[in-house]
């Protein structure tokens, strides 16, 4: 970077040393250009031309630029990338700057430091989160700048921090550097792939200066009000989260009125793989909200409540009593039909007051905003009134009437509906609020006039009739005269300009008038600026009430969509127990029963229990159902404690504490990875993690590896988890092992189920009917004509698995098969390939190698071959 000679180089240069892991929009006249690395790289992500300065220089500068009127839609692009923007500004009036322009960042966006509602997904939170080790903690904190919520939380487990790390999916991600040299940096890292991570000095973290923040910032004289005073790590995160805000905002941060602690404990766990097997938010396939849990029940009407409503998905309750708040409030709300609807219809005009709100404070807001402020505020009374009627605690709120009143009345006093978006072109401030401003106002209106009285004024005094006042930037106001008129223009005229048809003059007059009303033009739009702020201020000493609003006005939307979702999808209060049973009758695949056309969704009950039946085999062909059961379970659960209403015609949910689910890899094929590896370490997980209270799924593990292994696998998983902590763990269990079913006699709590089918003429029909009892066919050919498969080929495959059922029932004969010879004698289709296997197995062992002759060996591997080749 040598040609830094230039003082305005060596400006940029000084500017962006500061912000190296940032792309650096340095402000010149009506562009922001990029030099170097950030040129090269900004021009090919946002597919813009790159230049050079100092191109007949021998080191030109890759240079690119766009235009500081559409920036706003390239700092999405680059923030969608996952990159940083640090927008450097003129801070002085070129006009009167005495050589090289001041420039200074102003802010810098990153992909976790969003406001601009233009740059965010209305309906979900948009985190930034900071991790700390102190000691053996581990401290997690979390903030959505956007609307102020702030979390903060500890562990001494990794594993754990990782996992809430994913669950609150924060756009970027705060690491102290020291980071970089321990054990577990990989272990993050590779976890996070994804996400846009920002190292920060250590000394950001520290809890000293962490905590004395906090307490600024929160106006407390210690942070035992907020239950996070004994968390050390957790304080040196949200400390360097708090820190990031100043740098990267540059200004302090007065809309965060409060932190959260909780514990892990608080929430059902549901990792982030089970997150993505049961598809609560995301689709597998297609990676977004359709098909998915939270398309099925958020009607939300509004961003507020659209966020909690994620929320309370991703974060299911474990407190019975709290659970049964808020079924009691949903159901109030079904119940209630009429008042629901017309409660949600005034929703609809709340704007997303938790943004505003940032907004406003922040000092990002326009007229507009204020306006959207005021119209939201202006709904509250009614709401209220309609929601009076409702008797359930969570609908009851202590409504500032008063003050949010007066709030409105402000901004109707002040702010003009008509505004334009910008904040300093004037047309904000509406006329009877200030006084000076309206006689500028009054200056500038009747110059409109006096201008129309002169130009009458003029064509009779001079006897011109086509004499004409007009306006340009270069001379300001002038009086144009048509060329043959030239002889009659009086001697006061001053001639300015002369066209090809006419003349152009001016007069002291009009100077001295041009002065007044320009001045005042100028002075009304710097006026109204500064009144504006004004009225900003006084808005954001209401923050905490606009903030409480907010969150009452989500809670209410969130109710109410579930009360409205109960009512469309013939959902049934759930009862919570901790009694250990899951009972659901009657029970459909919230998704999926509104996905499948043509098929009626034909509804299944379960019950399981710790004492007979805790552990479901559940057998039967492919396509038959066994993952939506088994799904359907999981999303019952779910739903139950994030306080839904389930789809069954009854269900007793036991509070669960912990959702585990593990899909075999043939199944998960979007993965695309090395799919056993990913497996197997799931199921580990499940195995080291699961407790007496968890809910395991298992959706055909042991698929991806050969037949035994796998087999052996499931079998002795599935023994694991019946022996868990001498209670075991209650866990449906999918699988194509037909020889699982044989678990049943060995473990007192598992017991078989199969999704039935029919067979009608080599056919099959599914029922979609959970059963007792374990299958042993795998109809596999059938399905694969179900699906297709030229008729050829299936005839093929029934004449090859005649063949190989006949091997295997001679081989049958064969003593000493295997030990557990109790598996084989069902003498299923696929055991009968084990069988077949275990043959040739057992004549390889047979042979006495040392006395054959080289021929006699051949011979014998020829026949060998011979045999596979039936199979
Ligand atoms: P399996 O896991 O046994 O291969 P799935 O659970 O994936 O089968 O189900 C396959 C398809 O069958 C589903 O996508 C759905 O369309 C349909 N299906 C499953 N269960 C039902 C049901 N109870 N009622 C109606 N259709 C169902
Ligand atoms: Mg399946």
């Amino acid at each position: 970077m040598q040609p830094n000679t230039t003082p305005m180089m060596k400006q940029y240069l000084s500017i962006k040393e500061q912000y190296p892991d940032a792309i650096l929009f340095y402000r010149m006249g009506d562009f922001y250009e990029m030099f170097f690395k950030d040129a090269e790289t900004a021009s090919r992500l946002l597919e813009i031309t790159l230049t050079s300065r100092n191109k007949n220089h021998s080191a030109p500068i890759p240079m690119c630029g766009i235009p500081y009127r559409a920036v706003q839609s390239y700092i999405a692009k680059l923030i969608e990338m996952g990159r940083k923007v640090a927008i450097c500004d003129q801070v002085e009036d070129p006009a009167l700057a005495k050589g090289l322009v001041k420039r200074e960042v102003v802010r810098v966006i990153t992909p976790g430091m969003i406001i601009e509602n233009e740059f965010l997904d209305a309906k979900s939170n948009n985190y930034v989160l900071a991790l700390y080790k102190q000691g053996k903690q581990f401290g997690l904190s979390f903030l959505d700048i956007s609307t102020g919520t702030f979390r903060v939380a500890e562990s001494d487990k990794i594993e754990k921090i990782i996992s809430e790390t994913l669950r609150a999916a924060p756009s970027e991600i705060l690491l102290p550097e020291s980071f970089k040299k321990d054990s577990f940096f990989e272990l993050i890292i590779n976890s996070v792939r994804e996400k846009a991570i920002t190292f920060l000095k250590d000394k950001y973290f520290d809890y000293n200066q962490a905590r004395a923040s906090l307490m600024e910032i929160l106006k407390t004289l210690s942070l035992e009000g907020f239950g996070c005073e004994h968390l050390k790590s957790g304080i040196g995160a949200a400390g360097a989260v708090l820190h990031y805000v100043g740098e990267t905002q540059k200004q302090k941060i007065e809309h965060i009125t409060s932190l959260e602690t909780y514990t892990f404990n608080d929430f059902m766990a549901v990792d982030e793989s089970s997150c993505k097997n049961l598809e609560l938010m995301e689709n597998l396939r297609t990676g977004t909200r359709t098909g998915t849990l939270l398309e099925v029940l958020d009607l939300t009407v509004t961003s507020m409540g659209g966020r909690l409503l994620r929320e309370w998905l991703r974060y299911p309750l474990m407190k019975i009593e709290d659970i049964n708040r808020r079924l009691e409030a949903v159901d109030e709300a079904r119940v209630n039909t009429m008042k629901t609807a017309e409660l949600r219809e005034s929703l609809k005009s709340v704007y997303d007051l938790e943004r505003l709100g940032s907004r406003i404070v922040m000092g990002h807001a326009s007229a507009r905003d204020m306006t959207a402020l005021k119209k939201s505020l202006n709904m509250l009374p009614g709401i209220i009134s309609l929601v009076s009627g409702f008797k359930s605690p969570l609908f009851v709120w202590e409504y500032e009437s008063d003050l949010l009143h007066e709030l409105a009345i402000l901004i109707e006093k002040s702010i003009r509906e008509d505004a334009p978006v910008t904040i300093n072109e004037g047309k904000i401030i509406k006329t009877g609020y200030n006084k000076e401003l309206d006689e500028l106002i009054k200056i500038s209106r009747d110059g409109k006039g006096w201008l129309a009285k002169l130009e009458v004024q003029e064509r009779k005094s001079t006897g011109i009739n086509s004499v004409k006042v007009r306006f340009n930037k270069v001379f300001g106001y002038y009086l144009e005269v048509p060329k043959n008129h030239s002889q009659k223009v009086p001697s006061h005229y001053i001639r300015k300009q002369t066209l090809v048809n006419a003349e152009r003059y001016i007069t002291d007059e009009l100077k001295d008038f041009e002065s007044k009303v320009l001045n005042a033009e100028d002075r009304r739009a710097a006026l109204e600026y500064e009144i504006f702020n004004q009225v900003r201020a006084e808005v954001c000493k209401y923050s905490t009430q606009i903030k409480n609003a907010a969150r009452y006005i989500a809670h209410l939307d969130c109710l109410l969509n579930l009360g409205c979702i109960a009512v469309q999808n013939d959902y049934t209060r759930p009862e919570i127990n901790t009694k250990g049973n899951l009972i659901i009758e009657d029970g459909r695949h919230p998704v999926i029963e509104k996905m499948i056309t043509g098929e009626r969704f034909v509804p299944n009950t379960i019950s399981m229990d710790d004492i007979e039946n805790q552990i479901m085999i559940i057998t039967g062909p492919n396509m038959a159902g066994k993952s939506t059961v088994l799904r359907q379970a999981a999303l019952m659960a779910v739903m139950a404690q994030m306080g839904s209403f389930v789809p069954a015609s009854y269900a007793s949910i036991c509070l669960t504490d912990k959702i585990f689910t593990r899909v075999g890899a043939l199944d998960n094929l979007s993965q695309g990875q090395s799919t056993f590896m990913v497996e197997m370490q799931e199921t580990a997980n499940i195995l080291n993690n699961a407790t007496s209270k968890s809910l395991v799924i298992l959706d055909e593990i042991g698929r991806g590896t050969s037949t035994y292994d796998g087999l052996s696998i499931a079998w002795a998983v599935a023994e694991y988890l019946h022996d868990l902590r001498e209670k075991g763990v209650k866990t449906l269990f999918a699988t194509h092992y037909h020889e699982l079913t044989e678990l049943e006699q060995h473990k007192p709590r598992v017991k078989n189920y199969n999704i039935a089918v029919k067979e009608i003429n080599d056919e099959i029909i599914f029922l979609r009917k959970l059963v007792k009892g374990g299958t042993n066919r795998s109809y596999g050919i059938q399905v694969a004509r179900l699906a297709g498969i030229p008729e050829k080929v299936i005839e093929r495959s029934k004449t090859i698995l005649a063949e190989i059922e006949t091997n295997a029932a001679q081989s049958k004969n064969l003593n000493n098969v295997s030990e557990q010879s109790s598996y084989y004698e069902k003498k299923p289709v696929q055991l009968d390939l084990f069988a077949h296997e275990a043959f040739l197995t057992q004549e390889i062992k047979s042979l006495e190698i040392a006395k054959m002759a080289p021929l006699e060996a051949l011979n014998f591997l020829n026949k060998l071959q011979e045999k596979i080749k039936i199979c």
